[in-house]
């Protein structure tokens, strides 16, 4: 059968933009602002350290490189909920450069893990945090957001794939059981996720996070109050009253702050686990 010109015409129009509409990708010009965006990180970290160094010390003529060093780890990761509505918002909300926030991994209700950023490289998913002494938290540790609105239970599919992102992260980075918290453990005046429903349990038995013996009634030393116990946690105690719902929340899965003697024998044996972890 043969077509007339204008058929024709019709009928390749439409084949190629039905194949243009297959291969769109909506990320791809946000992919290329990240490879931009890391040009520049890499530039600055060619950079000699003569250049660095602040001109009014008393530095020397001629600058000798080191040739023994390899790149700074990760050493802490930090779970959080999204508080949107899915992982469609909350990849675009990454891509948004006006958002100023991001994480290394977002992991979907359906256990698919987004890798958005180099595990080497700092992510904005912190912000103004304190883990012991730890003031920037950014700069030493991994982000993971977990599609959640804040309110809903947490789905197996996405326990089971943050388990094994979990197990690749501690064994390449060597990150201490200690240091796998949550985003409302390290800034609790200002976040409460993961919201109260995540599995910490879980994780501890899986060594993620530092944890205790239900059925063990231990002491807190004599004269050690409640806020000096949940800062030798980790907690930042500049709100006291803050800090008591996030160790509730976390460790207790309770949302009140009314701390009795089975808190008190948990925060015992927390400071002492910690000291072995
Ligand atoms: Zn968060």
């Amino acid at each position: 059968m043969l077509f007339s010109k204008r058929t024709s015409f019709a009928i390749v129009f439409f084949v190629l933009s039905t194949l243009v509409a297959c291969n769109y990708f909506p990320y791809a010009k946000t992919n290329q602002v990240y490879r931009k965006h890391n040009k520049e990180l890499i530039k600055l970290v060619k950079e000699d350290p003569s250049i660095q160094t602040i001109d009014q010390l008393p530095k020397a003529a001629e600058w000798v490189g080191t040739t023994n060093f390899d790149l700074r780890k990760p050493n802490f990761v930090i779970i959080h909920h999204t508080a949107q509505n899915s992982c469609e918002q909350t990849l675009r909300t990454f891509t948004l450069e006006r958002t100023k926030v991001s994480a290394h991994y977002v992991i979907c209700k359906d256990g698919t893990i987004h890798h958005m950023l180099n595990d080497y490289l700092r992510a904005w998913h912190g912000g103004v945090a304190k883990w012991g002494n730890n003031t920037d938290i950014n700069s030493s540790s991994i982000g993971i957001e977990l599609d959640n609105n804040g309110f809903e239970p947490f789905d197996s599919a996405q326990i089971k794939s943050l388990l094994l992102l979990l197990s690749k992260l501690k064994e390449t980075y060597k990150i201490p059981a200690n240091n796998f918290i949550g985003h409302g453990d390290i800034a609790p005046v200002r976040k409460n996720d993961p919201n109260i429903q995540f599995p910490w349990i879980d994780l501890a038995k899986n060594g993620f996070g530092v944890w205790f013996q239900p059925n063990l009634i231990d002491t807190l030393p004599a004269g050690l109050s409640i806020p000096l116990a949940l800062s030798m946690v980790g907690y930042d105690i500049k709100d006291t009253n803050a800090a008591i719902l996030a160790f509730k929340r976390h460790f207790r899965q309770d949302s009140t702050s009314i701390i009795n003697e089975s808190d008190r024998s948990v925060l015992a044996q927390l400071i002492q686990n910690k000291l072995l972890h």
